[in-house]
């Protein structure tokens, strides 16, 4: 073995501080093997029985296909295979050359007989396993973090942050059932901002775009935090009060309607208020969300005919 390939393997992480004897041991029960890009060295089907040591080029790290984002890749001195030399299962991931490699494979009987016979080799085996494991946690935790992130782009509105009608559609019917189930009345209310499209046309959308985030703003602030909000349509929210009789549902709903008549918009020069219309169902337990959401909306529908600005009671 020529000695850039023995100084590297000196250095390796298993091996540090390991005595000559062991070392020339270790050699002459090893081989040295070649690998083409995109040779596999490792998978989960295939039970593997040495301890690889790249000595030139470098190895990808694949959790579930080779097609996938590679999860780790692996440089020249580095190793792999060692947590099924622990504990005698099959390889966890696939290991498949990125580029011409040369890997040390040193057959596990070896490994353990060092293992067995140095102290030093046991220590460094219990520190690489626990690198291992601080960066696969680290990976655990960065990819639930991104998931999360998706998770909440999906299920809120990007214009106004609140929730989207997509997050409605499961949260509204989970929020109904716990109700039914705990016999707690509850208000379904469908609020629908007046004349809008005269907003856009005076002012444009970009100042539509802000009207309609002032709405959402205010209604999330005079909201309690157990109170579903979604926006529903273009200019349409829809509210679930959880813990709300018929009474308290009405006085929510004329608290959201004064306090939005009473905020003033405003852009540059130009201020101005808007006025909701807001149609109410009361408690029906067993109901449908799409009933619920209907019969809401037929007291919008009468809200508006009655001049708007104003709160209606389905009955
Ligand atoms: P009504 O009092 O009967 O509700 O009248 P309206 O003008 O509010 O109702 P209509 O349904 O005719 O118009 C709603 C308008 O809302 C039309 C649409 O262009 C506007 N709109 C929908 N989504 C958005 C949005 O995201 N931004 C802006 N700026 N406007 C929007
Ligand atoms: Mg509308
Ligand atoms: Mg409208």
């Amino acid at each position: 073995m020529n000695p850039t390939d023995q100084a590297l393997i000196r250095q390796n992480a298993l091996f540090k501080g390991m005595d000559f004897e062991s070392f020339d041991y270790m050699l002459e029960h090893s081989i040295v093997r070649s690998l083409e890009t995109g040779e596999r060295l490792l998978q989960p089907e295939a039970q593997n029985h040495h301890l690889h040591l790249i000595l030139d080029g470098s190895l990808n790290v694949y959790l579930i296909a080779q097609e996938s984002q590679e999860h780790t890749s692996l440089r020249a001195g580095e190793c792999v295979g060692e947590v099924s030399l622990i504990d005698g299962k099959y390889p966890s991931a696939i290991v498949v050359a990125a580029e011409p490699c040369r890997i040390l494979s040193i057959p596990y009987d070896t490994v353990w007989s060092l293992i067995n016979n140095s102290r030093t080799v046991t220590s460094n085996l219990l520190s690489i396993l626990a690198s291992r494991l601080r960066n696969d946690n680290k990976t655990i935790v960065d990819t639930q973090r991104s998931k999360s992130h998706f998770e909440h782009q999906a299920s809120t509105d990007a214009l106004t942050g609140v929730y989207n009608r997509h997050w409605m559609g499961k949260a509204f019917p989970r929020a109904l059932q716990r109700c039914s189930h705990n016999k707690q009345p509850f208000a379904v209310m469908v609020v629908d901002i007046d004349h809008f499209k005269k907003i856009n046309d005076t002012y444009g959308h970009l100042v539509g775009d802000l009207a309609l985030k002032t709405v959402a703003k205010c209604m999330a602030e005079n909201l309690r935090p157990h109170d579903l909000l979604a926006r529903y349509g273009g200019e349409e929210f829809a509210v679930l009060l959880t813990e709300a009789d018929l009474d308290a549902a009405k006085m929510v709903a004329e608290r959201l309607r004064a306090k939005i008549a009473a905020a003033e918009i405003r852009s540059d020069d130009i201020s101005f208020h808007v006025t909701l219309s807001i149609g109410i169902t009361p408690t029906q337990h067993n109901e449908k969300l799409e009933h619920l959401i209907h019969e809401a909306d037929q007291a919008l529908y009468r809200a508006k005919q009655a001049g708007r600005n104003r709160v209606e009671v389905f009955h």
